[in-house]
């Protein structure tokens, strides 16, 4: 019942108060805030791996993966990643085959705890942190899945600087923040929006945004 009501006020913020929600580019509570960086050097590589030009892609064409597949890592970094992989399953968000390829030291993966790399669809991960894998698999959903008009709504709404253009800071981008947004609400761990307009139900409003459906973690 109170998840049903719970429903109804996100809807409602979502359709009716866009305002409300356009705070949710600031640093939240928990998960949201304290994670929103993945790069040790306070810089995510994915910016510095831009989607290569038809041109280039067309003189080295990569194969890309046509399933996803785990490399190395220890025995609890695969657990999580099998974990991750099967969140976004579970959730009906379609994510298209990765290579995900696990290291221990930050140096494999250029100093950051994580980097996606779309032109490979690949994954690094340098860390065993569940949100970190999944926040570099959202980067894979997000490239697959929404249309530059999402992304442009996402970066309205949100006030970001742009979606993921290399002269925006990091912290000011739609396209880490919508990462941020779907790694947060794949975790497992149960959480309650006590506010209609808190920091939960802005970062739940965003989930929305971009995946026209609930975020999973949210209970009653
Ligand atoms: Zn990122």
């Amino acid at each position: 019942m109170s998840y049903l009501r719970t429903i109804t006020n996100l809807v409602g913020v979502s359709l009716v108060a866009t305002a409300a929600f356009t705070s949710f580019a600031a640093p939240l509570e928990g998960v949201a805030s304290g994670t929103h960086r993945y790069a040790a050097s306070g810089i995510d590589a994915t910016e510095r791996k831009p989607i290569e030009p038809a041109a280039a892609q067309d003189q080295a064409a990569p194969v890309l993966p046509t399933e996803t597949t785990v490399f190395g890592g220890t025995a609890e970094q695969r657990e999580i990643a099998t974990w991750a992989v099967q969140r976004f399953e579970d959730a009906g968000l379609d994510v298209p085959a990765l290579d995900i390829h696990l290291h221990q030291d930050l140096a494999d993966c250029k100093g950051n705890r994580g980097i996606y790399n779309s032109g490979l669809q690949r994954i690094d991960v340098c860390v065993d942190q569940r949100n970190v894998v999944l926040h570099e698999i959202a980067h894979a959903w997000s490239h697959e899945n929404l249309s530059a008009a999402q992304r442009s709504e996402y970066v309205t709404v949100g006030g970001f600087g742009s979606w993921d253009d290399p002269d925006t800071p990091w912290s000011n981008k739609g396209s880490e923040d919508a990462a941020d947004t779907i790694a947060w609400a794949l975790l497992d761990e149960p959480i309650t929006m006590f506010s209609a307009d808190g920091p939960i139900a802005r970062r739940a409003a965003a989930y929305l945004l971009l995946t026209g459906d609930h975020a999973p973690r949210i209970s009653a």
